[in-house]
């Protein structure tokens, strides 16, 4: 096996691409999924796919098994079967009444509003209120604050202490669970080992590692991609929501995505097929080639062809 930076000796990697279906896969996405899959395929691991259908007024109905013709479209083939968070409440319902017995989650009925009023940090209000009944937000006692971790791309990630210490929602007033907490039951009860996936997750990390603690788990090695950004002048999405990527003519966009990845795709790769692409980027793909920054400008030339514009 060649040398990868995160490899690990003893353990196999599985990896993963972990979606919401609140609409189409977009550039971002797509830029996402093959980060991750070229990476697992790099160090010869498993590469799953979870839709995370946790936050149900934001599911789009029919959008995840779009999302699946997709990444089967671009030539993304998944090992193992699709796992979908929404079948998977009693689990989270077990997880969180273990932290409760354990003394770890109380009930708080601070709005959003107040807590805006206070800096957007919560100052654990209601900690020691022991308020029960219904239309009750919980949160976890944090006992793991993590102040600083490393990324394998982002280099040292510091937390202010602060938004590391905060007890954060792990069920929301509106009884779903929040997405801090299955996004960690579901890394764990997956195996994961390798999380790769885009730079917007880079501070929610430091909360999940310290969740892996809580639950006596080994946080995974993370690797956060740059963001693409519509760059100054050009609206790549409207209200965040970026144009679908095309299923019928994957070529164009696959190509793009691995320009992104810090890639140099031979020009004859424009005729070839995307399982040609796909091979040809598993043989040049490499961690240390990745771009390293937080975001990446991109916007449309003449031809319809992603531009990027390092920043
Ligand atoms: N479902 C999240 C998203 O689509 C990604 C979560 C993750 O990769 O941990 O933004
Ligand atoms: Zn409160």
């Amino acid at each position: 096996m060649t040398h990868l930076d995160g490899g690990s000796k003893a353990q196999p990697y599985v990896g993963r691409f972990a979606p919401s279906p609140s609409g189409p896969l977009h550039f971002g996405s797509l830029v996402a999924a093959l980060g991750s899959y070229l990476d697992a395929h790099a160090h010869h691991g498993q590469w799953l796919v979870r839709i995370e259908d946790i936050d149900t007024p934001r599911v789009r109905p029919g959008a995840d098994s779009d999302i699946l013709r997709t990444l089967e479209a671009y030539g993304l083939h998944w090992h193992g079967e699709v796992l979908w968070q929404s079948q998977r409440l009693e689990r989270y319902q077990q997880v969180t009444a273990q932290l409760q017995s354990q003394g770890l989650i109380y009930g708080c009925q601070c709005t959003r509003k107040q807590i805006k009023e206070l800096g957007g940090i919560y100052n654990g209000h209601c900690r020691e209120r022991a308020l029960t009944g219904r239309d009750l937000a919980l949160r976890l006692k944090q006992q793991h604050p993590v102040y600083h971790y490393q990324d394998r791309l982002q280099g040292h990630i510091d937390i202010s202490p602060s938004e590391a210490q905060e007890d954060y929602i792990i069920k929301r007033r509106d009884g779903l669970f929040a997405y801090q907490l299955v996004v960690v039951i579901d890394d764990i009860d997956q195996g994961i080992t390798d999380v790769v996936r885009g730079a917007d997750l880079l501070i929610p990390t430091a909360r999940q590692i310290g969740l892996f603690t809580q639950l006596g788990r080994n946080a995974p090695r993370y690797l956060h991609l740059p963001l693409a950004v519509a760059s100054p002048g050009f609206k790549l999405s409207k209200q965040n929501y970026a144009p679908a990527i095309d299923k019928e003519n994957p070529q164009p966009a696959l190509l793009d995505a691995l320009h992104f990845l810090g890639l140099t795709p031979e020009p004859e790769l424009v005729n070839a097929t995307v399982n040609e692409i796909i091979n040809w980027a598993q043989q040049h793909y490499h961690p240390a080639r990745l771009r390293h920054a937080l975001e990446v400008q991109v916007s449309k030339g003449e031809n319809g062809q992603t531009l990027l514009h390092p920043v």
